[in-house]
């Protein structure tokens, strides 16, 4: 594939197109052995040896990035009123054909990963794999033991969509104000699937947050809004 040098750096995260014009005049970059300080000089890339300062650079096709999501932005990636989880990304740049895989309602926190890979996605999010998505909340009502049993079995929401068995755990009962922590694992992603779940047994969700997806879990030292790329390894568990 051909990809333009300073497309190139930029994709690997060297900074935005103008930043990446300063590394080419201040850092010596190679390519097949040639000083080269025109970033758009293009490169094949599965031929061209490129060097910056000394260190190969191999071109990644697909990106990957853990986002923490805070709550007011949307999954999407453009919207003409909402910020969204791509504006998130900075600089620009960066975003280039990524999407968010899957959807966490607009006040839904945690764990959301924003990729260019639609084969990666289309697995994670295929109900057929059932990939299992663990999830926080704080729920208004008590979460019984019966309510564990019936979600352990599956059972219909809304009365007419049926959801396949789940695993509710219950983390901490607050009798005096009512309220319930509990973490939900559940291995669809039906359109406000958790909401649904608890009202269908009497319960409001007052809290939501997602804490892992498959393998991978959220990285505690992000902050609210916060990204990072994904390791090897964690692309390695996500495949
Ligand atoms: N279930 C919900 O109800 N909302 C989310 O954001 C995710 C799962």
């Amino acid at each position: 594939m051909k990809i333009r040098l300073d497309k190139m750096l930029s994709h690997l995260g060297y900074g935005s197109r103008k930043e990446v014009k300063t590394i080419l005049k201040k850092h010596e970059l190679l390519v097949n052995g040639q000083r080269v300080k025109d970033g758009k000089v293009s490169i094949e890339t599965a031929q061209d040896q490129v060097f910056l300062d000394g260190e190969p650079l191999v071109y990644e096709a697909f990106v990957y990035y853990m986002l923490h999501k805070p709550k007011g932005v949307i999954s999407a990636t453009e919207d003409i009123r909402d910020r969204t989880v791509i504006d998130l990304i900075v600089p620009e740049d960066y975003r280039q054909g990524l999407f968010p895989v899957g959807r966490l309602d607009k006040d839904t926190t945690g764990l959301l990963l924003l990729t260019n890979d639609g084969a990666l996605a289309h697995d994670l999010l295929s109900p057929k794999k059932k990939v299992p998505k663990r999830y926080l909340a704080l729920v208004d009502g008590i979460v019984t033991a019966e309510d564990q049993a019936l979600f352990a079995e599956g059972f219909k929401i809304d009365g007419e969509e049926w959801v396949k068995p789940s695993l509710l755990e219950i983390l901490a009962i607050d009798e005096v104000n009512n309220r319930s922590e509990i973490a939900l694992t559940i291995v669809e992603g039906k359109f406000h699937q958790v909401k649904r779940m608890m009202k269908t047994v009497g319960k409001t969700v007052l809290e939501l947050h997602r804490e892992s997806m498959g393998g991978l879990t959220l990285d505690m030292e992000l902050k609210r809004g916060d990204y990072r790329k994904l390791t090897a390894v964690e692309v390695e568990i996500l495949q």
